[in-house]
């Protein structure tokens, strides 16, 4: 498979313009941007982003996401005990709406990066087609990233018209937000060229 750097042909990180790769590195004639031939220390910021991004998943999920209180009682949820709890209450959409928003999709996020990091790492052959397109997917979903907290913000409203008076934020939401940022970083940091590359690009 012919790459772009095969032919000595490089492209301009910010307005996608296409150079020689012998000015590189050098100045982008056109936007006046710093042009690489591949992004810059990709594997080693996409891999911290990722690692910092799955130890506070932990947190997220462990520490109290949300404080109910009504007039007769004092409740504290995890976001799975909340989850349950929904479940329980009869509200078995929202529960299967929040399980997915904030369990699911940032755990295949933080599982996907990984398996395009370590396979680009390794340099495999193999399913390079299928790498890209998990790629694509993953950087269209991070457009939608912020449904997840959305996805809390609503609960948070629905369960205030409902029975309870007061509900607060537990410090699951600050590890919870993290993951959210750090999981579009790391995949911003990924470079997909390197799904096709064979070894270093150079
Ligand atoms: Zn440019």
């Amino acid at each position: 498979m012919t790459r772009a750097i095969d032919i000595g042909l490089a492209a301009c990180e910010t307005c996608e313009l296409v150079v020689r790769t012998a000015a590189v590195p050098g100045i982008c004639p056109r936007c006046g941007e710093q042009v690489h031939i591949r992004k810059q220390n990709a594997r080693t910021r996409s891999w911290a982003f990722l690692a910092a991004a799955a130890i506070l998943y932990l947190p997220a999920n462990m520490l109290v996401m949300m404080q109910t209180d009504s007039f007769s009682s004092h409740r504290e949820d995890t976001i799975l005990s909340g989850i349950a709890f929904l479940w329980r209450e009869g509200s078995w959409p929202l529960a299967a709406l929040v399980f997915t928003a904030s369990i699911v999709i940032p755990l295949v996020k933080i599982i996907s990066l990984g398996v395009l990091l370590v396979s680009s790492d390794e340099h495999s052959t193999r399913f390079r087609h299928g790498r890209t397109l998990l790629y694509r997917v993953l950087e269209v979903a991070g457009h939608w990233s912020m449904l997840d907290v959305f996805v809390v913000a609503l609960l948070a409203a629905v369960v205030q018209l409902g029975r309870f008076a007061k509900i607060d934020p537990g410090p699951a939401i600050l590890p919870f937000a993290g993951v959210v940022i750090l999981t579009m970083l790391a995949s911003s940091s990924f470079d997909p060229r390197a799904i096709w590359d064979r070894g270093t690009h150079e």
